[in-house]
């Protein structure tokens, strides 16, 4: 007999474009379309909810609809403004409804709503690198650094997510620079983000050679946020993907090797000594995690009681 799944939607609210799609699962994507996010957030939402008009036309209603976005957003289900996006700097889009316009335009009775790195995550444990994981972490390297933290299977979430991004690391000695994070200066995010090595050193992130020195600086906080990782919910798996990752793989090496010495054998588990390149790995979803995030997050709506 052959098994068939409920269709599940997805919105991957990015901050310069927007997916949309349908399908149950990465075998199995129905339709797909991407809109710009402009400045003007009813319009934006107004765009992805024709395509799902027309998709439900062709392949029928969806069972769920998982939501992705970009943040801050409002996470806890008691709040008057649960499924908004909060105080953004991204012009037009602060204290916006994204899940009840969406789940109204689209049909949908079970909605789902999660920031965009914990919706990827979710993706990974269910389809990618963290398959049958309930404890790991899967950590964003792009023009920001975010962190989805799974623990008992689910995303760590208390009065709101967790803004991993911006613990403050200790600093490589004679590293003096003073950072590039509009509200912590050499917060983790203002030293190894993208934009914060092209503030440094006038040059994008994926063009500046293997043999820089910055790429010390970089490994150096991003492996504190390993260390801070370990000791707080000991991760089964560290994944680590993201545009500065996907572009400087002899990163994996130096963080592993960073957090080790970082460590300094307190913790002492195969992941963290002959295993530690099967621990600390890239993803397994690439580009597609954002996408699939949000089915990811609609699967996990459906089956909520
Ligand atoms: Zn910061």
């Amino acid at each position: 007999m052959i098994q068939t799944f409920p269709l599940l939607g997805g919105v991957e609210l990015g901050g310069t474009k927007c997916v949309g799609l349908i399908g149950t699962g990465p075998s199995d994507i129905r339709a797909q379309a991407t809109v710009e996010t402009g400045g003007d957030p009813a319009r934006t939402l107004e765009r992805i909810g024709a395509f799902f008009q027309s998709w439900r036309v062709e392949h029928g209603p969806i069972a769920a609809l998982g939501i992705a976005s970009f943040g801050p957003v409002d996470l806890d289900r008691c709040s008057p403004t649960y499924g908004y996006i909060t105080s953004t700097t991204k012009p037009g889009w602060s204290d916006t409804d994204i899940a009840s316009p969406l789940g109204r335009i689209t049909g949908a009775s079970r909605i789902g709503f999660e920031t965009d790195v914990n919706a990827a995550a979710l993706a990974e444990g269910r389809w990618g690198a963290a398959q049958g994981l309930a404890d790991f972490a899967y950590v964003t390297v792009g023009t920001g650094v975010g962190v989805g933290l799974i623990a008992g299977g689910r995303p760590v979430i208390g009065f709101s997510h967790g803004e991993l991004g911006h613990i403050r690391p200790v600093r490589k000695a004679g590293d003096d620079w003073a950072g590039s994070c509009p509200f912590h200066g050499d917060c983790l995010e203002g030293l190894a983000s993208g934009s914060a090595i092209e503030a440094r050193l006038g040059l994008r992130a994926g063009t500046v050679s293997s043999d820089h020195p910055v790429w010390d600086l970089v490994a150096h906080p991003l492996a504190q946020l390993l260390h801070t990782l370990v000791l707080a919910t000991a991760p089964r798996l560290i994944l680590l993907g993201g545009g500065v990752m996907n572009a400087q793989p002899h990163l994996f090496p130096r963080i592993r090797l960073e957090l080790q010495r970082s460590l300094n054998g307190y913790r002492v588990a195969p992941e963290l000594g002959l295993a530690i390149a099967e621990y600390i790995r890239p993803p397994g979803l690439g580009a597609l995690a954002g996408p699939l995030g949000a089915l990811a997050v609609a699967a996990d709506a459906l089956a909520a009681p």
